[in-house]
C-alpha cells in the first residue's frame, strides 16, 4: 500500500486530506494520481462513486493550477447540481493549507444565471459545472475558457443518461482544441462513451480500471424494507422512533413539510 507522499502529493494537501479522514490512498487514487500529476495526458478512469475518484482527479488538478494567474484553467463537468456542489466542497477542503489561494466556482441550472455570471467575474481557477449551464455561459460569452488546460468529465455515463449528450459534444468541440487534456471518469463504458473517447480524446490515453468492490465506504451497512405507498409514512415513523439515530438524511422527490 502506497502513501500520498510517495504518489507525489504535496505536504500542504496531505495535511488537509488527513483532517477529513483521507490518509491512505484508495485503489483508484493509487493508480491515477501518479499519472495525472506527472504527465500532461488524456486519461480514462473506470470507477464508480465511493471509490475516492474525486480526490483521484481533484488533487492532481489542484497541483496543476497556477494560482498567480487570474484565468480559469480547469473545468469539471458533473451531471447534477448536488454533485457539482459536493465536488466544490471537497476541493475547497483540500486547499485549506495551500498558501496561494485557489478559487473554485460552481455553476449549475436552477439558480439565477446572473449571480453565477457575477461570481465568474472574480478570479476563478476551476469551474465545476453541469453541462447545460456551462453551454449557456459559453454561448453568452460570460465565461472565458480560452486558458483552460484540463477538462474533467465526472460520471460521464450518468451525464449521457441524463440527456446531456448534445451539450457534452458541444462543450468538447470547444474544449478539445489547442492541446487541452480531457480526463474522463465513468462507472461504465457504453457505446456512447466509447464514441466520445474516439472523437475527442487520444485513443492511446492511459486507462485505469478499479475493482468495483473497492469502495472506501465499505463499512456502511445497507438495508431495505419493502412496503406500500399507503404504509410508507407509518413505517418510516416507526423506524425513526425505534432506532437511536443521531442524524438522519432523508432523500425525497418533492419538498413537502409534513409533521410526523
Ligand atoms: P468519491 O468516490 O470521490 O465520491 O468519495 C467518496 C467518499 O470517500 C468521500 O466522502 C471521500 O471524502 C472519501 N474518501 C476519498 N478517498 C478516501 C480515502 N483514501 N480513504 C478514506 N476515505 C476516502
Amino acid at each position: 500500500m502506497s502513501t500520498f507522499s510517495a504518489l507525489g502529493i504535496r505536504k500542504d494537501y496531505i495535511k488537509s486530506i488527513k483532517e477529513i479522514g483521507i490518509s491512505k490512498p484508495s485503489e483508484i487514487q493509487e493508480k491515477t494520481i501518479p499519472i495525472l500529476l506527472k504527465e500532461s495526458t488524456d486519461f480514462i478512469g473506470l470507477a464508480q462513486t465511493g471509490t475516492g475518484k474525486t480526490a483521484a482527479f481533484g488533487l492532481p488538478v489542484l497541483h496543476h493550477i497556477d494560482a498567480k494567474s487570474d484565468h480559469i484553467q480547469a473545468l469539471i463537468l458533473s451531471p447534477t447540481r448536488e454533485l457539482v456542489q459536493q465536488i466544490k466542497k471537497q476541493l475547497f477542503k483540500f486547499t485549506k493549507y495551500v498558501d496561494d489561494r485557489i478559487f473554485l466556482e460552481a455553476v449549475f441550472g436552477g439558480e439565477k444565471i446572473d449571480r453565477q455570471i457575477n461570481n465568474l467575474k472574480r478570479t476563478t481557477h476551476i469551474v465545476i459545472a453541469t453541462p447545460g449551464r456551462l453551454i449557456d455561459l459559453i454561448e453568452r460569452g460570460d465565461i472565458d475558457i480560452s486558458h483552460v488546460t484540463t477538462v474533467i468529465l465526472d460520471e460521464a455515463d450518468e451525464m449521457l443518461s441524463m440527456g446531456f449528450k448534445q451539450d457534452l459534444n458541444r462543450i468538447l468541440k470547444f474544449t478539445t482544441k489547442n492541446d487541452r487534456k480531457t480526463w474522463l471518469f465513468s462507472a461504465t463504458m457504453p457505446e456512447e462513451i466509447k464514441r466520445i473517447v474516439k472523437t475527442y480524446m487520444n485513443t492511446n490515453a492511459p486507462r485505469v480500471e478499479v475493482n468495483p468492490n473497492s469502495l472506501v465506504n465499505e463499512n456502511i451497512r445497507h438495508q431495505f424494507v419493502k412496503t406500500t405507498i399507503k404504509e410508507k409514512t407509518d413505517l418510516i415513523t416507526k423506524f425513526l422512533e425505534k432506532e437511536e439515530l443521531k442524524e438522519v438524511l432523508y432523500f425525497v422527490e418533492q419538498k413537502q413539510v409534513r409533521k410526523i
